[in-house]
């Protein structure tokens, strides 16, 4: 197929026009419209399996990053055709959501002035059956990196404790996701408990280091550890969307053996990530999906066990 035929690296063929492609988003960085758009072609093999074929909340930035930010759920009047119009069967508002399928899509949304990704943990081919966790791990003020480092490993041996294998990226913004694939099969509410249970979990072992609640006012010097992504109609950052903030930063798939000092939650960017993956023999999260398993514990409920 043409997309095998992609050598690492290589752009695919952009389709959709952009209009006004020298508009600077990243004004700082110089980073434009259409310079987002080659990102995305770029990066498209990467990104494509955490992007497509779900329900995405959009940040939209018409005027870059410094201008009016829009978080955006449902779709919207005059859309590109290249996108997706789903319905989210439990919403009987019947208002769209919004979903691609493929690199058009993706550019679509660009000309669209979509700076940030962040798609539900099911696809629309299974809603109510989640096929990823991600534990955000959210710094406290005067939390030093190396604890923030240390969190995402503990969050993993937990992961791996409870049969899941999971994989970090970097947020793009202040802290680090630990992310675990799923194959769909326990619902929303257990895959929220099982989260709920580790985030509590953490916290009462070690209540100077970890909370599991958003009051603000208690998280100086503490991690915040969100588990609240995990729970139906809920969205995060996807790997590889880049984040409307300055420098262009983009949430980064890692190896676990490159988490460290050197590699901080906005050292990928629009301008470097592209590099990096022509650069690497494989993709840092190859295998995600075919580490899936059922959430340990939903056996009972699953139609597909193991
Ligand atoms: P950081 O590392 O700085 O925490 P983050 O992406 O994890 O970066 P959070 O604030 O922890 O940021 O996570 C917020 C998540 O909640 C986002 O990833 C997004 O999917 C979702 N979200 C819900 N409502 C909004 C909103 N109005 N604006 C931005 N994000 C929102
Ligand atoms: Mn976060
Ligand atoms: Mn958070």
């Amino acid at each position: 197929s043409p997309k095998s035929a992609v050598k690492p690296g290589a752009a695919q063929k952009r389709t959709v026009a952009l209009t006004h492609p020298d508009r600077l988003y990243w004004p700082e960085t110089g980073v434009t419209k259409e310079g987002l758009a080659d990102y995305y072609a770029q990066v498209w093999r990467h990104i494509a399996p955490f992007v497509t074929g779900r329900a995405l909340a959009l940040l939209r930035c018409p005027n870059g990053i410094t201008g009016e930010q829009f978080f955006q759920k449902h779709a919207w009047k005059g859309l590109n055709p290249k996108i997706d119009l789903v319905k989210d069967p439990r919403d009987k508002s019947g208002q769209p959501l919004i979903s691609i399928s493929d690199l058009d899509g993706m550019i679509a949304l660009v000309q669209s002035a979509t700076l940030e990704i962040h798609p539900w943990g099911s696809t629309i081919a299974d809603w109510e059956r989640p096929d990823t966790i991600i534990m955000d791990l959210d710094p406290g003020e005067g939390v030093d990196w190396p604890t923030i480092v240390d969190t995402a490993q503990e969050v993993r041996q937990r992961m791996q404790d409870a049969g899941l294998a999971s994989f970090v990226k970097t947020s793009g913004g202040k802290g680090l996701h630990v992310v675990a694939p799923l194959k769909p099969a326990a619902d929303w509410p257990a895959v929220k408990a099982f989260t709920k249970a580790m985030a509590e979990a953490m916290a009462a072992d070690a209540p100077d280091r970890f909370v599991a609640t958003i009051a603000k006012s208690r998280r100086r010097g503490k991690i915040l550890v969100d588990y609240l992504r995990n729970q139906r109609g809920a969205t995060a950052v996807a790997a590889y969307s880049t984040r409307a903030r300055e420098g262009a930063p983009v949430s980064a798939p890692l190896a676990w053996d490159e988490l460290g000092p050197d590699i901080r939650p906005n050292y990928f960017t629009v301008e470097n990530m592209p590099t990096r993956l022509a650069a690497l023999s494989s993709d840092p999260w190859d295998g995600f999906r075919s580490e899936a398993v059922v959430l340990p514990g939903a056996g009972r409920k699953a139609k597909n066990p193991g």
